[in-house]
């Protein structure tokens, strides 16, 4: 893979002073120059609201801002651009689906399936919604290595099932989930899948035909994009059909005193002025991704969690959780014995690492692996190097001797 390095200049920052090791990329990732410079160009250059003027900027920037719905398409491989809708981020996404499209079909006694292993992003908007409903919510089990337990999914998913809500990657683990396994058992009920696919997306080619699932959430500022700018993909027919989400100006194609007419797709889904330049953003950060190659991010991390599972394993103090890195991409989350996963935190922090502690936003899978207090977790991106990996080791070696 080529040197990336020298594109992002947050790396050449220091954390007093030793060098920063960004090693939290399932958080966030950081932003190259093509992005940074994109996204001003547009605020100089381009800046206008879209889709309502007809003078020149306006112009422009609808055109911009129609462009990137393409670009999205492109690099999820969609059937159409209309199919892409804008949303602040993958929570926005999941609650559009849970609320457009769950409410008008789940009903009471109805089932929703999803799975412990999930962020809150793609759990509680489902509780909600089995609580509207009155319905009931089922969870497809974990094994203590955090993979889904599939006799079981066999089991809870039956003709009752509506919706299947499930992650492609644990943000926690970095455990690949079976999504097609799971997707077709769903399809043979005829229930919808929702996939949270923010840990994918950014670290691998991705087809959203290839696992038949009905819609798929990421968020931007994952890849490299910027913050509050995210993607709901959903099959063109259903997106046609379904009810609307949040309503006002945008979304409509007439109106009167009496009621509305809904906005041809993707519009319909996008209601009120959206984050123009987010959106643009978003586009320069799949460029750049296209760019280094997904196949060869792909292995760039796994070369990474290789190095980073034999040296974290050769400390007799670490427990690293999850199943082999052959189940697993880009992320290692451990404990250090004797010491809390936010004291670990603050240990690598002094060295300069960034990693994270805690939940990690998916505490139901904390309990179910047994990390009642959660774990440390790093999390690679195409920047990182196995220098920062060693670092990340000399801080856990610190953190033992004086704190375990
Ligand atoms: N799902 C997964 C698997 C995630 O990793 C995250 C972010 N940590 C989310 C959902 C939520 O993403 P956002 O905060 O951008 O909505």
């Amino acid at each position: 893979m080529k040197d990336v390095r020298q594109d992002f200049p947050t790396l050449n920052l220091k954390v007093g002073d030793r060098p920063l090791c960004y090693l939290d990329n399932a958080a966030t990732t950081l932003r190259p120059l093509q992005v940074i410079e994109c996204m001003d160009r547009f605020y100089r250059d381009c800046n206008a609201n879209i889709h309502r003027g007809i003078h020149h900027l306006s112009v422009k920037a609808t055109k911009m801002y129609d462009q990137a719905h393409e670009r999205v398409a492109r690099f999820i491989r969609a059937r159409s651009w209309k199919e892409i809708i804008f949303t602040r981020n993958t929570t926005e996404s999941v609650n559009l689906v849970a609320y457009a499209f769950g409410d008008a079909l789940v009903k009471e006694g109805d089932e929703i399936v999803t799975t412990v292993s999930e962020h809150h992003s793609n759990m509680i908007p489902w509780q909600r919604l089995a609580a509207r409903r009155r319905a009931i919510l089922r969870y497809i089990p974990v094994r203590p290595d955090g993979t889904l337990n599939l006799d079981e999914a066999a089991k809870i998913i039956t003709p009752k099932t509506r919706i299947v809500a499930l992650q492609h990657v644990s943000n926690m683990l970095g455990t690949v989930h079976p999504v097609y396994e799971v997707s077709e058992m769903a399809r043979k009920v005829g229930a919808l899948v929702v996939l949270d696919a923010a840990q994918s997306v950014p670290h691998m080619p991705f087809d959203v035909n290839q696992f038949g699932v009905d819609f798929v959430a990421f968020s931007g500022h994952k890849m490299l994009g910027p913050t509050g700018i995210g993607v709901l993909w959903g099959r063109e027919e259903l997106l046609r059909e379904g009810d609307v989400f949040l309503t006002g100006g945008s979304m409509i194609s007439e109106v009167t005193l009496e009621g509305a007419k809904w906005n041809t797709l993707p519009w319909k889904y996008e209601a009120g002025t959206p984050n123009i330049c987010g959106a643009i953003g978003l586009s320069a950060a799949m460029d750049y991704l296209e760019d280094v190659g997904l196949d060869e991010i792909l292995a760039h991390e796994r070369s990474l969690l290789e190095y980073a599972e034999e040296r974290l394993s050769s400390l007799d103090f670490v427990k690293i959780y999850g199943p082999g890195i052959e189940n697993r991409v880009g992320i290692i989350s451990f404990n250090v014995e004797g010491v809390h996963p936010h004291d670990v935190a603050q240990a690598c922090d002094s060295f300069g690492v960034a990693v994270r502690s805690g939940h990690h936003c998916a505490q139901p899978l904390s309990l179910a692996i047994g990390a009642k207090h959660g774990t440390a977790r790093a999390s690679f991106y195409l920047y990182n190097t196995k220098d920062e990996i060693d670092a990340l080791v000399d801080a856990l070696v610190m953190a033992k001797k004086e704190l375990g």
